[in-house]
């Protein structure tokens, strides 16, 4: 695998791949710019390289159309603000018009080209999409952890077609944490998972069961699990289907060893609404028409204690509906928790790195990942197609 520093960039072409999907509000004004301030470090070295440097990023799910409220233009004038120079971003992210002004550019210029999800090509990892991205450039840079576990034209397709490509900083110091606790992490090594989607956390929970000592289960997320304990969980979410297979999940956590920790009370409500009358109860008695939307503060005792001498700990996912502040505070405590420990502590994914920087705990966790999806494929033993295919072009 090749880094960006080690890839000569002067006067060449660089086309960089970044996860500028970033927050915006019904204005389109970005709520928050940390995905755009974590590429600073990989644009700055390209332009003090007097490199061209030519951006691309999706933002947002367009589904193939062009979406006004989904234009990268917001978030061109934030990275033009960042870097203190101008960024010009062009109407689409192909066609000829993309090509004149990238053959017109001077070095140490920054184009932006427009989201990218605007072409269904992109998503469906179109080769002549790819073609054409990849035509534009003599080195591509990848820098867009948050996309690396999907199988896309900008990540995937495209480095078929670049003479030279490697990564960027940001891709960099994710992979190095990420492999700091995936070879030999210092034990006890706890899991936090939290979140609504069970569907896409379930397997990854399994897998995760193999390497862990402890693994706290908590969130949206814990509920399927009661459920499969026998609880009654009233509204709370639960994915039926996927009883089962939470079900042998604790079984298998009870053959492996790991100790298993689930809620064991939770404040409840009839709705998600911060003005909904709330009570906390234990887990055994949740309301028949009520739903279980934070953990109560037994569960938060319980779960800080799980962590005190723990040396790693990963968490993704946030303990409850943590937008609203009525139930916000189980997942405000765990954000104190992971930081007060003396653990190595990785967090992000569903809204976790939100929570951690509301908490103000943000400075107190080792790592905050910018990649849910791509956190939690790693964590679970798999690979990242954006890094194998990168890995096949420096094999060649
Ligand atoms: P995920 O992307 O799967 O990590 O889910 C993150 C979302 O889970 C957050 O927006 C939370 O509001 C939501 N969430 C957490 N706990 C619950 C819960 N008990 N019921 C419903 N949603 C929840």
């Amino acid at each position: 695998m090749k880094y960006i520093d080690q890839i000569d960039l002067k006067e060449k072409k660089v086309l960089c791949r970044f996860d500028f999907n970033v927050p915006l509000n019904d204005n389109s004004y970005i709520v928050d710019d940390r995905r755009i301030r974590a590429a600073l470090p990989t644009i700055n070295h390209a332009l003090d390289e007097n490199a061209k440097v030519i951006i691309i990023s999706h933002l947002g799910r367009p589904n193939g159309k062009f979406i006004a409220k989904l234009s990268l233009n917001p978030v061109a004038r934030r990275l033009s603000r960042l870097l203190g120079k101008r960024v010009i971003l062009s109407k689409d992210c192909i066609g000829e018009d993309v090509r004149k002004l990238i053959d017109n550019m001077e070095p140490g210029c920054v184009i932006m080209l427009e989201n990218l999800r605007f072409h269904k090509e992109e998503t469906e990892n179109n080769d002549a999409f790819a073609k054409e991205l990849g035509s534009y450039a003599d080195v591509y840079i990848d820098d867009a952890f948050g996309n690396a576990h999907r199988v896309h034209a900008s990540n995937v397709g495209v480095t078929k077609y670049v003479k030279e490509c490697g990564i960027g900083f940001l891709m960099k110091k994710e992979l190095n944490y990420f492999k700091k606790v995936l070879n030999n992490p210092p034990r006890p090594y706890v899991a936090i998972v939290g979140g609504a989607k069970v569907s896409d956390k379930l397997q990854v929970l399994i897998n995760l069961m193999k390497t862990v000592d402890k693994m706290i289960i908590g969130g949206g997320m814990a509920f399927t699990f009661l459920k499969a304990m026998g609880y009654e969980t009233g509204n709370s979410i639960v994915e039926e289907h996927l009883i089962s297979v939470a079900y042998s999940g604790i079984e298998m956590a009870r053959k492996s060893g790991v100790n298993l920790y689930l809620p064991i009370d939770c404040v409840i409500a009839e709705k998600a609404d911060q003005k909904a009358v709330t009570k906390i109860v234990p887990v055994q008695e949740i309301n028949p028409d009520w739903m279980g939307l934070d953990i109560g503060p037994a569960t938060i005792t319980l779960f800080t204690e799980v962590l005190h001498d723990a040396r790693t700990i990963v968490w993704n996912g946030p303990m409850g509906v943590f937008e609203i502040d009525a139930f916000s505070r189980g997942t405000f405590a765990m954000a104190h928790a992971v930081a007060n420990s003396h653990a190595l502590t990785i967090a992000g994914g569903g809204d976790t790195d939100i929570a951690i920087y509301e908490a103000g705990e943000s400075d107190y966790i080792t790592f905050i990942s910018t990649g849910g999806g791509a956190s939690l494929k790693l964590l679970e033993g798999g690979k990242l197609p954006a890094i194998e295919a990168l890995n096949k072009t420096n094999d060649e």
